[in-house]
């Protein structure tokens, strides 16, 4: 493996649910769940929150990758608010591929995207015709044109939910959230889909006391993603889909606190990056 190789995968948003503003905010970041992997001179998106508008922000000087696939997880509000303020969506020269497993036809997929952002909740979204709506299955990989695939697996999430794993040139990443942990099948495919996987992303919203009080809320813990890492044999662990109450000095407690049990852990910032 070269360094040619290598993922560069950057966190563009890691907050969960809602936006979260406020000076005591800022180290983390307010934005909605986004990330990206880029390899070879192309892109892959994981989900399009609000962090997909600064992405699409720091894409403006040199043209972006002609071909974009950007893989949803789901399509709750904060996973998908950021699309239409996507810059490179109104480029002519850009073609988005948005992959979802949740749908059996990919018409299906269109109408409830667009029934998501539509009058009056929100401004009718002119460009559908420049993004191509893809439906994927679990277990089956698609080819990402960054190279490599893309492969969905269910999680445990109101509404439903698939996380992605994604492999290029020996390297992997999975992302697993929003995932509320707890039914023994669906953590045991998610440990086997993340298998040796060199970074796994986990939905670590609430704290063990907050997990049982919220049970069908679909988010889990910290704590939880270390047994379904450690089944997994998963690399470094990054912990996601924070819960917009949380201040950074009650983030970085938190992470101290898991890195003292586990040292190979991150609790998400915006901007935080690895080469994978
Ligand atoms: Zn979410
Ligand atoms: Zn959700």
């Amino acid at each position: 493996m070269s360094e040619s190789d290598e993922i560069l995968f950057q966190v563009w948003g890691a907050r969960g649910s809602l936006f979260a503003g406020g000076a005591d905010r800022i180290a983390f970041g307010g934005d909605t769940t986004c990330f990206g992997l880029s390899a070879g001179g192309g892109l892959t998106i994981v989900d399009a929150g609000s962090g997909l508008r600064a992405m699409g922000e720091a894409m403006a000087g040199p043209p972006p990758p002609v071909e974009i696939d950007l893989l949803l997880t789901h399509l709750h509000f904060d996973h998908i608010c950021g699309l239409p303020f996507f810059e490179p969506v109104f480029s002519e020269a850009t073609v988005l591929r948005v992959w979802s497993a949740a749908f059996e036809r990919d018409e299906d997929f269109r109408a409830a995207l667009e029934r998501a952002m539509s009058p009056p909740v929100f401004p009718r979204f002119r460009d559908w015709d420049r993004v191509r709506l893809c439906t994927a299955r679990a277990g089956m990989p698609v080819p990402l044109a960054m190279g490599g695939t893309a492969t969905p697996f269910a999680l445990n999430h109101p509404d439903g939910a698939q996380g992605w794993r994604i492999d290029r040139a020996g390297r992997a990443i999975a992302i697993a959230a929003d995932h509320e942990a707890g039914d023994a099948d669906i953590d045991a495919g998610i440990a086997k889909a993340a298998r040796g996987v060199d970074l796994l992303v986990w939905d670590a919203m609430y704290t063990d006391e907050e997990v049982a009080a919220r049970r069908g809320w679909g988010h889990s813990s910290w704590r939880q993603g270390l047994a379904v890492a450690g089944a997994a044999g998963a690399g470094h662990l990054l912990m996601t889909h924070h819960d917009p109450g949380r201040t950074d000095a009650a983030l970085a407690r938190m992470e101290r606190e898991a890195r003292a049990v586990h040292p190979e852990l991150t609790f998400a910032r915006a901007g935080w990056r690895r080469a994978i």
